[in-house]
């Protein structure tokens, strides 16, 4: 197990792929989740799809090494290891109550499950997933 218990709740932690970059998140805060399948998402990972978290910037710390960021839209900032490339979060430029982290980052990745598909109007034909869940063709949910 690599989750810690305290009383501001569980602590799971995650980073890059080469090790660069470390972060801890509060699993009990999260408040959303989420298959993206928008071209900036597939572009940025080189992937299919984007599995997200959603919780409060205050749930969330890189613990270390820090990310570099770029614009990947008018209002949005996306965080990814400088080594590496692992693409780790995603956050607005102008301060909002909750920031994005990719799942797959996470060192226990199977904790938390994508309860929604979003931007399916861009999914690529042959990536499909097997599930019933929730599926919008634009932001949604
Ligand atoms: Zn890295
Ligand atoms: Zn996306």
């Amino acid at each position: 197990m690599t989750g810690e218990s305290s009383a501001q709740g569980k602590l799971e932690h995650g980073g890059c792929l080469c090790g660069r970059v470390r972060y801890a998140l509060r699993v009990d805060e999260i408040s959303g989740t989420g298959y993206c399948h928008c071209r900036a998402c597939q572009r940025s990972a080189g992937a299919p799809v984007l599995a997200w978290l959603t919780l409060p910037v205050a749930g969330f710390a890189y613990i270390k090494g820090r990310p570099a960021q770029y614009l990947s839209s008018k209002a949005y900032m996306r965080e990814f290891c400088v080594d590496c490339g692992t693409q780790i979060a995603f956050r607005g430029v102008d301060p909002e109550p909750t920031l994005d982290v990719t799942i797959a980052s996470l060192d226990e990745p199977a904790l938390v499950q994508p309860n929604k598909h979003i931007w399916c109007e861009s999914r690529i034909g042959w990536f499909e997933t097997a599930d019933d869940l929730p599926r919008h063709a634009h932001g949604g949910g």
